[in-house]
């Protein structure tokens, strides 16, 4: 079998990084993006254009009956978007987001023969997500394995590094300036630097800081 892998892919950083590291590392990649009625359509379009600029093969799939199961603050424009308070979960949290998304890419990369699929998912990135920990990826590919008897590799090359390194890995890739303006984390859907004040901006940008910060030092 070819090294291949399917990257599950959002058009933000941290997948745009993942995505970066899977061309590098795999002959055939490809990537998936899910379509759940994000807040701004923007996501899609920002993945649709990165992966046309780089010649990748790219699948949107629907997963609109996502947003009628669980209707949360990233789907909705009635609901503000609050960080977690007190242990509790950011109300982005979307039960069950990561267990649909990879086994719907697992049921694509395995009719495409791939074995790999590739996410950004990351247990140092303070959310606390259940579904982006390291002992759940690892739980799902041995459950995907079994359900579809086939040798999955789910990789996570982002599990224990923090944003700040998440730029380091895309500077190691030579990709820092690209993902820097070329990608979409803002809640209020502005590409690039993004709008500076919603949570997704202050985590990217204070991660981008320190990640400069400690390259300026070493330098
Ligand atoms: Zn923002």
């Amino acid at each position: 079998m070819n090294q291949s892998a399917l990257v599950v892919f959002s058009g933000g950083q941290d997948s745009t990084t993942c995505l970066f590291w899977a061309m590098k590392k795999f002959d055939r990649v490809e990537a998936i993006t899910f379509n759940y009625n994000q807040r701004h359509k923007a996501e899609i379009d920002c993945a649709i254009k990165i992966t046309k600029g780089f010649d990748i093969p790219h699948m949107v799939v629907d997963m609109s009956l996502l947003n009628q199961l669980a209707p949360n603050a990233l789907t909705r424009n009635d609901i503000e978007i609050k960080a977690g308070e007190g242990g509790q979960l950011p109300n982005t949290f979307v039960d069950g987001r990561n267990l649909l998304f990879l086994s719907f890419a697992a049921v694509v990369a395995k009719q495409k023969g791939m074995k790999h699929i590739v996410t950004g998912v990351c247990e140092t990135d303070f959310s606390g997500y259940p579904d982006c920990r390291d002992v759940f990826i690892k739980s799902l590919n041995v459950t995907l394995n079994l359900a579809m008897d086939y040798p999955f590799v789910i990789d996570t090359p982002l599990m224990w590094i923090d944003k700040a390194d998440t730029w380091k890995l895309a500077d190691q890739l030579g990709r820092l300036e690209y993902v820097q303006q070329n990608t979409l984390t803002c809640y209020n859907g502005i590409i690039g630097t993004g709008c500076g004040e919603c949570p997704a901006c202050k985590l990217r940008s204070a991660g981008l800081k320190k990640y400069l910060n400690k390259k300026e030092a070493t330098q």
